[in-house]
């Protein structure tokens, strides 16, 4: 039995040992066939546009996938043919799925599948694991992160980073991490299997500023002057607008913030409480208008 090929048959044509730090593989009746996934994992790395076997480009894997399994582990499966390869970089896949189609780019000299596994970036023998779980280790110790608030997940690190591409919500709570690429992390509740990516930047219980209506207008200053009076670059008119509320992006001190404003873009403000002046983790008024 194979769970790296879809026919679940394969023959080794090639053992691990000596500078072969890897065993080569071809279907059953040395048949050619679709590699899969051995386990669930990120494709931290591969390549699909080499055209043929060809020695000069110094690329030996040729067309490869690299997958990280967590705890250390990756699984590298190489020499697939052009055009083949059916993931790209920062996919999460699951066990089984179709990763590209058995053929001989790179150093090869026939078609066939050249599999390796790596633990903590060391070329192990992947005989014994052709058909059988990699030996994750289950530690209660393992790296765990506290979401403090529900947030978004993603497909990949780059959907992560960019917001887009929503595939998943995350409530509160303890996660372990699964893996952690471009300063994302992908977040699962089900340890060494993949969860979806998070922005940590979203994990952050948000703060409003609420000036009241009150007060005529409010001073607002640039990021680069000492927020006192004469310093200021504008002025909000809550008593226009009822109030006006801002979402605190950050805490200069306890009694500085920085807000982006509409008219003045990203500002800071004196949280003065003495004004009626107040930070909740609601907004209490209006945050569309702000005009001075
Ligand atoms: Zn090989």
């Amino acid at each position: 039995m194979s769970r790296i090929l879809k026919t679940k048959k394969n023959l080794v044509t090639m053992a691990f040992g000596g500078s072969h730090k890897g065993i080569d593989i071809v279907g059953h009746g040395y048949s050619l066939d679709d590699i899969i996934a051995h386990s669930d994992g990120i494709v931290v790395d591969c390549k699909n546009t080499y055209k043929a076997c060809d020695e000069k480009t110094g690329a030996s894997y040729g067309n490869f996938v690299e997958l990280d399994h967590g705890q250390g582990y990756h699984t590298i499966y190489a020499h697939m043919k052009a055009g083949s390869v059916a993931v790209t970089k920062g996919q999460f896949v699951k066990k089984g799925t179709v990763l590209g189609y058995m053929w001989n780019s790179g150093r090869s000299n026939g078609k066939h599948l050249h599999f390796e596994v790596k633990k903590d970036g060391v070329k192990i023998d992947p005989t014994s694991y052709i058909d059988s779980d990699l030996p994750l280790l289950v530690k209660p110790s393992e790296r765990k992160y506290v979401l403090k608030t529900a947030v978004a997940g993603y497909m990949n690190a780059n959907n992560a980073k960019k917001h887009i591409q929503q595939v998943a919500t995350y409530q509160a709570g303890e996660y372990y991490i699964f893996c952690e690429s471009q300063g994302m992390l992908n977040i699962t509740k089900t340890q060494g299997v993949a969860g979806a990516w998070i922005n940590p930047n979203d994990n952050v219980e948000n703060e409003y500023i609420n000036i009241p209506p009150t007060l005529e207008t409010c001073r607002v200053y640039r990021l680069d002057q000492v927020p006192v009076a004469s310093n200021e670059c504008g002025k909000l008119a809550p008593k226009q607008y009822g109030g006006l509320s801002y979402k605190v992006l950050k805490k200069r001190s306890e009694k500085v913030v920085e807000i982006h404003t509409n008219s003045f873009g990203r500002v800071q403000i004196y949280v003065g409480t003495e004004n009626g002046l107040s930070i909740t983790k609601q907004p209490l008024y209006t945050t569309q208008y702000d005009k001075g």
